[in-house]
């Protein structure tokens, strides 16, 4: 059994968190096990302690180096917009990006509350997810929020529709660069043609500091074997890599 399992079952078992004891049970020194358990997510390590915070959070995340933060807060079925979690993923591994997908349904309930778990909802900024988004801000650096969603496809909407507050929650010129991007890339780009952007935006950016944008995919980008959507993502990230 591989020590790095072997050392978590034992701190979410047993409740240690003292590295020295964690190293004597394991047989093996204490440097040695702190390096083990370095990248593991759910734990932070320091001054000889342990502290788990392994943890069902209705999310699951990509850890980045880039301050862009990728966020799928309607992954999960029912009512999900299909493999936005997956496109999240993809092109977090591919860029570096930070990516949060959510692992709750929209259409289930929040613990104690009678409303939606809707990640994308003013009601739920008390949320883990919406939490992470807010530390990952401040601790993390991220400059940018990429919100992904999905629409049905329809003959009179584009591929994707980009959204920005009207403006509010991203510069125009980078916005404007973002779109003529995607045109390029030989995509069909609205810009707030139906959808303008949710809570995430709205809470998250101020336009300044922290920029945002929300893309609907259509539902051609998000079919299996399609790479479109992840390519559309990627464009986007590409184009924010340059800028930010
Ligand atoms: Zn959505």
């Amino acid at each position: 059994m591989p020590l790095r399992s072997r050392a978590v079952e034992l701190i979410l078992r047993e409740g240690i968190s003292d590295v020295r004891e964690l190293s004597e049970r394991l047989d093996v020194p204490p440097e040695e096990l702190e390096r083990i358990l370095a990248g593991v997510p759910g734990l932070s390590i320091g001054d000889g302690e342990v502290r788990p915070e392994v943890r069902l959070r209705g999310y699951v995340e990509v850890r980045g180096t880039r301050p862009i933060l990728l966020t799928a807060p309607h992954a999960q079925g029912p009512g999900a917009d299909v493999f936005t979690g997956e496109i999240a993923w993809w092109v977090a591994q591919i860029s570096g990006c930070y990516a949060l997908i959510g692992t709750v349904s929209r259409k289930s309930r929040l613990p104690g509350e009678d409303r939606p778990a809707d990640y994308n909802r003013e009601w739920a900024r008390d949320t883990p997810f919406r939490r992470r988004i807010s530390e990952l801000i401040e601790e993390h650096g991220i400059r940018f929020i990429v919100d992904l969603h999905g629409m049905e496809s329809d003959p009179v909407r584009p591929e994707i529709d980009v959204g920005a507050l009207g403006g509010e929650a991203a510069q125009g010129e980078l916005v404007s660069k973002i779109v003529e991007r995607l045109e390029e890339c030989g995509f069909d780009v609205g810009f707030e043609q139906e959808f303008c952007g949710g809570d995430i935006l709205e809470y998250h950016c101020d336009g300044e500091r922290v920029q945002g944008i929300q893309l609907e995919l259509s539902d051609e980008l998000r079919e299996l074997d399609e790479y479109r959507g992840i390519l559309a993502v990627l464009v986007v990230v590409n184009t924010l890599l340059g800028e930010l």
